[in-house]
């Protein structure tokens, strides 16, 4: 018999912060494991788990005393075990064009001693739909020369309840649960359109290097029992981990974006070094057997405009013959420069040829208007505030 059974829930200390689990992020079957290990009966497990899973996916739930269908003792079982936290909002930003950015701060309750970490993920609304921006990872172990975020040494992966975490704190901040109320500052979709309508895996981090995480999270994410969006809506960016990309269409079944940048292996081994590991061939070749690939789920394929690096009539002639045969999308990312950045964007008349050569091919309009540029919010801008600040430490330091 346990001793905490005789004493009084109410005055009964909770124990630290520290000690009680997250659940966000766990699977079915790992959430009603986790539950009994906190004393849920076993043979209840399954049941609470389902309510849980309602509890924190469609309604938006961060307080066991609210989950009125599970008994008040249970509750307060739940409450001194477990914990469904969210992350801090260390600032929320609105842009003139109503993008939206976070810094969140996670704290790792595995490591409690451990310094916390921040990302940055990104809202960007218009009338018919919104697109969460999320990140994977503190940081990045690539240094692809033209990203913000490649100028920081990865920190740390995401926990799946980390990722998402991100999107269920903008859904609260967006007002997208149940009783939730849209904020007035900024553009939202209008009528009935759920805020975050998408979710693209573009903000900080190569997803494919935090993968089983990633997975975790998005098969979360598209449950039809719990925030339910569809896996078309979803889309993960790789900068090109072939070994992954397989596993991303056949366990994960997401669209897929990859970052090309460059139709020659010299010019990519630069741009994104990745390219030495796992060159275009390889890269082309993993695309073209990309699991549920047809014209109707098409591969976007990222090409941001770098000003007399990647954007001659040659480069667009040779990628469209690099893409033929695969079911594609092309987008043409203007570049968006970041302090201490070596490129230039490549201007509108050139940009507009490229496209030109592109559209010719049959890809529809494929420029990305950049967003949220005034607030850095926009593609390869994002870069943590930690990093940030500690930089400005070590200059002060310095000095
Ligand atoms: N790590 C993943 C996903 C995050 S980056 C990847 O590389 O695909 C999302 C997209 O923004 C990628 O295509 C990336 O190459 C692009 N990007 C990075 N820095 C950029 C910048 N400064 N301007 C425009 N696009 C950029
Ligand atoms: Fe990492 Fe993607 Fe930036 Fe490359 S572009 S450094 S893979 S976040």
């Amino acid at each position: 018999m346990s001793i905490a059974l005789n004493l009084d829930h109410a005055t009964a200390p909770r124990p630290a912060r520290q000690t009680r689990k997250p659940l966000v992020g766990l699977d079915r079957a790992a959430l009603a494991q986790t539950l009994v290990e906190g004393g849920i009966a076993e043979r209840e497990a399954r049941m609470r788990a389902s309510q849980l899973w309602n509890w924190m996916y469609v309604n938006g739930v961060t307080d066991f005393e609210r989950m009125t269908n599970i008994g008040k003792g249970v509750r307060q079982q739940l409450a001194d075990n477990f914990m469904l936290d969210r992350p801090e909002i260390v600032t929320e930003q609105v842009s003139s064009d109503g993008t939206r950015k976070w810094l969140f701060r996670f704290r790792d309750p595995a490591n409690p001693n451990m310094p916390p970490v921040e990302v940055e993920t990104v809202y960007i609304p218009e009338t018919d739909r919104g697109t969460l921006c999320v990140s994977s990872q503190v940081g990045c172990t690539l240094t692809c020369s033209f990203c913000h975020t490649g100028t920081q040494t990865l920190v740390r992966n995401l926990t799946a309840g980390e990722i998402l975490g991100q999107v269920l704190m903008a859904r609260e901040r967006l007002g997208d649960f149940p009783g939730g109320s849209r904020p007035t500052d900024g553009l939202v979709p209008s009528g009935e359109t759920r805020a975050i309508t998408n979710i693209v895996m573009m903000g900080m981090g190569e997803p494919l290097y935090n993968y089983d995480n990633v997975k975790q999270a998005l098969l979360i994410a598209s449950d039809e029992a719990g925030i339910s969006l569809s896996k078309r809506r979803i889309t993960l960016s790789t900068s090109g981990v072939v070994p992954k990309i397989g596993p991303t269409g056949s366990e994960i079944g997401v669209m897929l974006a990859i970052s090309l940048h460059a139709v020659r292996d010299d010019l990519r081994d630069i741009l994104v070094p990745i390219n030495k590991k796992w060159p275009l061939k390889e890269l082309l070749q993993a695309c073209r057997h990309y699991p549920g690939l047809s014209n109707a789920r098409r591969i976007t394929f990222e090409y941001v405009m770098l000003r007399d690096i990647n954007d001659s009539d040659a480069d667009a002639r040779e990628l469209v013959r690099l893409l033929a045969g695969i079911p594609a999308k092309i987008n043409l990312i203007p570049f968006n420069p970041w302090p201490g950045s070596n490129y230039e964007c490549s201007t509108s008349s050139r940009i507009e040829k490229f496209a030109d050569i592109v559209n010719r091919a049959g890809y529809a309009s494929p420029v990305r208007t950049p967003r949220g540029r005034d607030i850095f919010a926009a593609c390869g801008q994002l870069k943590s505030e930690t990093e940030r600040l500690s930089k400005k430490d070590r200059e002060a330091l310095a000095g």
